[in-house]
């Protein structure tokens, strides 16, 4: 499927005289420059499942997101380009097309949005729940929140088979941790997977698990896999969508600095882990770190 290519997602090196003092080198892997809506990670999470729609004659995608969601308006943006419908359930019945400029933007695209209430979608992955949406749009593909699915991790395992060099740390925001399992499958054994959640109180090492099952036969490869994880879970900035002014001005100083525009939502959170873990530590030999830009900047600017 290449209906966005990954070919614009180039490798591009920081330069700062810290890195120098601290014998790093710092790379980006610039996923946010894949597409303004299906951007980032969105599309490697989504490229595999829109295959899949072809090959089960389905007409649409079907899915599922909050009012801000950056997967709900991928999954419109990328339906919009392969010319299939969409089809986005949305948390919150007090919600309408009209409510903020994302839902609006789905909508623009052809998305068709269904609000049900907060109960409903808290229910959205029950058993029960799923098939009666099946019934109901039989002829749609589903995809869960936020592309969580072994496809969309699959997709993400090519963020990493496209660096060339070699990674002895690999720093990613974290939101459903879809993408943070398809890189960690992926990546070397003696590399390092930094994960920064952007929710409070997120737990990642126990989100992590249950998807990493789909690609290991047992538990202790799993609990193997997990132990080059680094959860830096102090980087929320009190919590999900929150933005404070501290936030803000970093995120703008290294929009100066390296002239790369970082979301706030994610990737600044991220960034910012980034740059405390550079500092806080000693670098014994020679280290390269790779930081994956997720993208998400049109939906929440600095
Ligand atoms: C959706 C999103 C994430 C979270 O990715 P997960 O695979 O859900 O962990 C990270 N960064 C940005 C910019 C996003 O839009």
């Amino acid at each position: 499927m290449t209906l966005f290519s990954t070919a614009q997602s180039i490798l591009q090196e920081l330069h700062a005289p810290i890195f120098i003092q601290k014998n790093v080198k710092v790379y980006v892997k610039r996923d946010d420059l894949i597409d303004e809506a299906v951007s980032g990670n969105k599309w490697r999470k989504l490229k595999m499942n829109m295959e899949l729609v072809h090959f089960q004659n389905k007409e649409g995608i079907l899915t599922f997101g909050g009012a801000f969601s950056n997967h709900l308006l991928a999954v419109a943006a990328a339906c919009r380009k392969a010319g299939l419908k969409s089809i986005g359930i949305v948390r919150g019945d007090e919600l309408t097309v009209a409510s903020n400029a994302n839902l609006t933007h789905c909508a623009a695209l052809g998305m068709e949005l269904i609000f049900v209430s907060r109960t409903s979608y808290a229910e959205r992955n029950e058993k029960w729940n799923q098939e009666s949406w099946k019934e109901k749009y039989p002829s749609f593909y589903f995809v869960p929140e936020g592309g969580a699915n072994y496809h969309g991790m699959v997709g993400c395992q090519e963020i990493i088979t496209e660096i060339p060099i070699e990674i002895d740390h690999f720093f990613v925001a974290q939101g459903t941790s879809t993408t943070s399992c398809g890189v960690l499958t992926a990546l070397p054994d003696s590399a390092k997977l930094h994960v920064v959640p952007a929710l409070k109180g997120f737990d990642s090492l126990n989100s992590m698990r249950p998807l990493l099952n789909a690609f290991y036969m047992d538990e202790s490869s799993v609990l193997e896999r997990l132990t080059q994880v680094v959860v830096h879970d102090q980087f929320h900035f009190g919590g999900y969508g929150k933005i404070p002014a501290e936030l803000r001005s970093f995120g703008q100083q290294m929009q100066t600095d390296f002239s790369i525009p970082l979301d706030g939502v994610y990737t600044a959170k991220a960034f910012f882990a980034l740059m405390k873990f550079i500092e806080t530590s000693d670098f014994l030999k020679p280290t390269q770190i790779v930081f994956l830009h997720t993208g998400g900047v049109k939906n929440a600017p600095l």
